[in-house]
């Protein structure tokens, strides 16, 4: 059953200068941090502003802590899926409902530092659409997960044609155009940071350094930053599907080489016993073959899921100002029966 509670009083007439919108997924340790951090810097820096926490169907207290909040501030609003979707469908979900001028995408653990937002903003008033945060470095993260983002966003960068910045993640400032322009992609295997970059508009960064977590431990484990890696490549990139068609020549033209110089041997009536070379080939070739018919069925498998066009996620309950009004619009919900 889906339901609405702890709405708060009073909705915001207008939109607010600002949103921050923050996907939440088991942090109950650092939102009260996050909370007093974001509305100090908030409150000196505009004049009108929302935090949309979106709870990715967290097991912990979040969900109350959020709730709280939002009954004792009218500035901050919440959503909860009805179970987790994933940290990039929080976004997506934060984007479609955030109400801002422009609005922050960050992440709820305090490695996007809330002080660099009037950095970002005063960027985007300079005329740049996107604002990114561009890591100079990054604490209390294992040499392993920073060797591979860093491998990982050079392979990136060459073999897709979106220009991603060097080490940036999704912290972000968007402004109106670049909001309503991603509410317009609707795939499902996403990878906010390149369709943020797909937008294009002016685009511009903000150095920083990324703090280590604030508490708790990464929700990220390596089963889904792989999963993340591989989502990134290919909603982007088409070059895996290629490397069959190289790696195809590559294998015929040696084959070809190979069966002249086995002919030649015949004819100077040298005989060469097979097996190893016989074995080998066939495991190479085999193995590579599954490759590839594995690198398809990635394909294969995203282009089954776009066809089956399920919601993105789905809300289960929303709390802060107005949520009664906008209840009807949200993705998946089906209106209480009368009396409930
Ligand atoms: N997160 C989420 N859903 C998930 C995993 C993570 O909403 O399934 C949130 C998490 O609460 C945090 C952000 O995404 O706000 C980034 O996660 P985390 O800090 O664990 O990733 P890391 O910084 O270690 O890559
Ligand atoms: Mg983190």
């Amino acid at each position: 059953m889906w339901r609405f509670a702890g709405c708060g009083k009073g909705v915001q007439a207008v939109a607010p200068e600002l949103s921050v919108v923050i996907p939440v997924f088991n942090e109950e340790e650092n939102l009260p941090e996050l909370y007093g951090r974001l509305t100090k810097v908030l409150s000196g820096t505009v004049s009108s502003w929302e935090i949309l926490f979106v709870d990715d169907g967290s097991r912990d207290g979040s969900w109350e802590i959020i709730r709280g909040l939002a009954e004792a501030d009218a500035r901050v609003r919440g959503l909860r899926f009805s179970r987790n979707f994933g940290h990039q469908m929080a976004f997506a979900c934060g984007l479609d409902h955030a109400q801002g001028e422009a609005v922050v995408i960050m992440d709820a653990d305090l490695q996007d530092p809330p002080e660099l937002i009037p950095q970002l903003l005063a960027k985007h008033r300079e005329g740049f659409e996107v604002v990114y945060a561009v890591r100079a470095a990054r604490h209390g993260e294992t040499f392993c997960k920073k060797l591979t983002a860093k491998l990982f966003y050079r392979l990136f960068a060459r073999i897709t044609s979106v220009e991603i910045p060097l080490d940036t993640g999704d912290f972000r400032l968007m402004g109106k155009r670049a909001v309503e322009a991603f509410r317009r992609l609707p795939e499902r295997h996403r990878f906010t940071r390149g369709l943020v970059a797909w937008l294009g508009f002016a685009q511009s960064g903000v150095l920083y350094e990324r703090a280590p977590r604030h508490a708790g431990t990464t929700k990220y484990p390596w089963r889904k930053m792989l999963r993340f890696a591989v989502d990134a490549i290919t909603s982007f990139s088409h070059v895996p599907l290629q490397l069959a068609t190289w790696l195809g020549f590559m294998v015929s033209g040696f084959a070809f080489l190979y069966i002249l110089v086995v002919i030649a041997l015949k004819f100077a009536g040298i005989s060469w016993p097979g097996y190893t070379s016989l074995m080998a080939a066939i495991l190479f070739l085999g193995g590579v073959q599954l490759v590839m018919v594995g690198l398809l069925g990635e394909y294969v498998g995203r282009i089954y899921d776009e066809v089956k066009r399920r919601p993105l996620y789905l809300v289960a309950e929303e709390v802060g100002p107005g949520c009664k009004e906008r209840a009807r619009e949200l993705p998946g919900y089906v209106a209480p029966s009368p009396g409930l």
